[in-house]
């Protein structure tokens, strides 16, 4: 007879690590099964760092979960005393009234969320390092900054284990289905029982969860690394994240300071990256070559924002969006098959500052079906089919 689990999460990534966490942190027993190793650079998360920001342009219903995010980034913090978020500040930078700017304005108002700087007159803070045309606006929000991705999952993964967590790596979920005793799950390896399943399989929801194409769209996306002429000037200490609109592209630029953590995976240098949809691909070939056209307008853009930044390419990686339908994040039961099975997809890019508070929540559904925290808009019904 297979082994029977109170809950059992596909996929140990981002979302999966910390519902391991919160549900071990509860006294459940739990199995998280990951296709490969804990942190990689196959799916989601790759990439050494992600932005996290409270003045939310995506929609101000995010908010209150970001509030959490917060809280639940300490918690890890002070269980695992590993040091993952780095508050750096981030600047936003976009022509004057450009609506991206305008929604981060709002959101500030409606949380009374600090944002210092605008165009009325205010000098520039980083006016020595960041080339704006005349008639950009900026606006920096200083309770922002990065997370340093392989530290937070490590660290859940690490904790859940700590409290009686199982977690397999390098196995392969195949399918599920649910029985009337629970969810079966059969991998590569062996069969499992779980009373409840987590699904946050990232890139591969789709297959293990029959979305179709127009609700979830896979994307390749690429990062660079360059090495400026000073990396001081580019320091954690001396310069914010970051995020400037170009006029003549959807979408945003954004990168991070040179950060000081001397980490195996780490490239050193400047990140920078384009936040909008990539090429389409499929989670099981992804063409990882780096071709010129990947690159050339993330130069283009140091060349004419940050100048200061350009020098040698450190390193490429490519990195994989969920993009949901209307670039929301689905986070749900699913109703018809006897209230078993809680879903997390379609993090289209800006999932991972709220991995902290997604695994509480998926804890919640997971344990009682239900949650406190302010969810009502990321359920799967809004998406049409
Ligand atoms: C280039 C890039 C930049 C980003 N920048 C930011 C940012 O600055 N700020 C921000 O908040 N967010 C950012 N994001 C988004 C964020 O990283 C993602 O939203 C988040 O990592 C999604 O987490 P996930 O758990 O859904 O996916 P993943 O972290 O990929 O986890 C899914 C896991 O499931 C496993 N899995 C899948 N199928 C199976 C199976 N059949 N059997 C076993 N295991 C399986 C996978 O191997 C994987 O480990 C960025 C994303 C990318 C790609």
């Amino acid at each position: 007879m297979p082994v029977v689990y109170d809950h059992i999460v596909i996929g140990v990534g981002s979302m999966g690590s910390s519902a391991c966490y919160h549900l071990s942190k509860r006294g459940a027993s739990v199995l998280g099964i990951e296709q490969f190793g804990i942190f990689h650079d196959q799916g989601a998360h790759g990439g050494e760092t992600r932005i996290i920001r409270k003045a939310y342009f995506e929609h101000p219903d995010y908010i209150p979960l970001l509030e959490r995010a917060y809280e639940n980034w300490r918690e890890i913090e002070l269980v695992s005393g590993e040091k993952i978020y780095h508050e750096t500040g981030i600047l936003y930078a976009g022509p004057r009234g450009h609506a991206l700017l305008e929604q981060i304005r709002q959101s500030a108002h409606l949380y009374s969320i600090p944002l210092h700087g605008s165009f009325k007159g205010d000098s520039f803070a980083y006016a020595e390092n960041v080339d704006l045309p005349r008639d950009y606006e900026w606006m920096l929000e200083p309770a922002a900054g990065f997370l340093l991705t392989a530290k937070a999952i490590r660290s859940y993964v690490a904790a859940a284990q700590k409290n009686g967590a199982t977690v397999h790596t390098h196995e392969k979920v195949l399918r599920w289905e649910t029985l009337k005793d629970g969810v079966h799950v059969y991998t590569d390896k062996d069969e499992y029982i779980g009373k409840q399943l987590i699904v946050s399989a990232g890139p591969w929801s789709g297959k293990l969860l029959n979305i179709s194409a127009h609700q979830l769209k896979i994307t390749r996306q690429v990062l660079l690394w360059t090495q400026p002429a000073d990396p001081n000037l580019f320091s954690e200490k001396r310069f914010p994240c970051w995020l400037i609109v170009d006029r003549n592209k959807p979408g945003g630029y954004y990168g991070f300071p040179v950060h000081d953590q001397a980490l195996p995976e780490t490239h050193g240098g400047f990140k920078l990256a384009y936040h909008y949809p990539g090429e389409p691909t499929d989670p099981e070939h992804v063409d990882r070559s780096i071709r010129p056209s990947d690159t050339d307008h993330l130069i283009d853009f140091q060349t004419r924002f940050l100048p200061k930044t350009k020098g040698q390419i450190l390193a490429t990686k490519t990195c994989l969006y969920s993009n949901s339908q209307d670039e929301h994040f689905v986070i749900d039961r699913l109703k018809d098959i006897q209230d078993r099975v809680t879903v997390a997809w379609g993090f289209s890019g800006h999932g991972f500052k709220f991995v902290s508070v997604v695994g509480e929540i998926l804890a919640d559904l997971s344990m009682f079906g239900k949650t406190n925290l302010p969810i009502g808009f990321l359920s799967a019904s809004r998406l049409t089919s």
